[in-house]
């Protein structure tokens, strides 16, 4: 997905060497997988609309739902065949270039091929990549840049993985989420929330609130809005997290934390806390994390997805797609 041949030849291809690496096992770790899979064939389920959404924008830009039936632990080794081979065809239609003018991080444009197929072009600004230039500094600060660069990567894949299925149309609202973003939401299906690691930061945090991201329309992306936590919440990273991530031994020893303990190797200790029983002081926290990151956490009996989305079952593994035409939108129902 990242290799050599993606990135323009004028670059210095090693300072992406170690967050690619990274990112490339965060994708095949159980949740990465899982998130794909979700993506590729999950159903498009009934939403509600997004607080503003105007009629005139037509369906074409309507944020939809879509979830499946399925969570991290209930995945089928076809299952995860069938994802390796959308990312194989997803790997066909990237490129990535450094650009200067645009702000941190990454934006992911998107073109018609020749073959009429949506490709993206992911450009990673030139401070993401100055950063992962950087030389002379510690193993920590060195796995904070691994960290931070790989989390840009694969934010801005969720987005190409959209545009490869659907073209330049809104993004979905995974499962319970209430602001249709790929990107954050790829990540903080791998953590449970997302890590901001950058100008003296070193904290998860939550993505979804209300004054978020001053570059989103929440009246088009956003729903229960209203729901959502005021500003963000943050918990502080430890840097033994951060530095475990990049240390092979995390990931390939035969005894290493990963290969015992999976899925939750990747969680941080803020997790688990909202995800007890009786939690309920927390509760809007607790909503905050991916539904997927949730079922983790269940004791017993079917996973929520199963429970919620049983009725969206896809056992022939087909791609998923939006409705063309949805009622609820058709212009002359909502003429009156
Ligand atoms: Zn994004």
């Amino acid at each position: 997905m990242f290799d050599t041949t993606k990135f323009p030849a004028s670059i210095d291809y090693d300072a992406f060497c170690e967050p690619a690496l990274l990112a490339t096992r965060l994708i095949n770790s159980p949740q990465g997988l899982h998130y794909d899979y979700c993506f590729y064939f999950g159903k498009t389920v009934p939403a509600e609309t997004p607080s503003g959404f105007s009629v005139e924008q037509g369906p074409a830009y309507l944020p939809y739902q879509y979830a499946c039936d399925k969570a991290i632990d209930e995945l089928t080794q076809d299952d995860i065949e069938a994802v390796q081979k959308q990312r194989l065809l997803l790997a066909d239609n990237i490129t990535f270039e450094i650009q200067d003018d645009i702000p941190p991080y990454a934006r992911t444009a998107i073109s018609k091929g020749s073959t009429g197929k949506w490709l993206s072009t992911i450009r990673i600004s030139r401070s993401v990549y100055d950063d992962a230039l950087s030389k002379n500094i510690t193993p920590e600060q060195n796995a904070r840049i691994n960290l931070q660069v790989a989390c840009v990567l694969i934010h801005e894949l969720a987005h190409a993985a959209h545009h490869r299925l659907f073209g330049p149309v809104r993004e979905d609202y995974r499962e319970e989420s209430n602001i249709a973003e790929a990107g954050f939401e790829a990540v903080a299906c791998l953590f449970g929330f997302t890590p901001k690691i950058k100008n003296d930061w070193n904290a998860w945090t939550t993505w979804q609130y209300r004054r978020t991201h001053a570059a989103y329309d929440l009246t088009k992306i956003g729903r229960r809005v209203w729901q959502l936590p005021e500003k963000v919440e943050k918990w502080l990273m430890e840097p033994e997290f951060v530095m475990k991530l990049s240390d092979d031994d995390f990931w390939e020893a035969e005894s290493g934390e990963y290969l015992l303990e999976g899925a939750f190797a990747l969680i941080p200790d803020c997790v688990p806390p909202l995800c007890e029983p009786g939690n309920d002081e927390d509760i809007h926290l607790y909503e905050a994390l991916p539904l997927s990151i949730r079922d983790l956490f269940r004791t017993e009996g079917p996973s929520y997805a199963k429970r919620m989305y049983a009725g969206y079952a896809n056992s022939e593994r087909q791609l998923r797609t939006r409705p063309e035409n949805d009622y609820r939108f058709k212009k002359e129902t909502l003429a009156d």
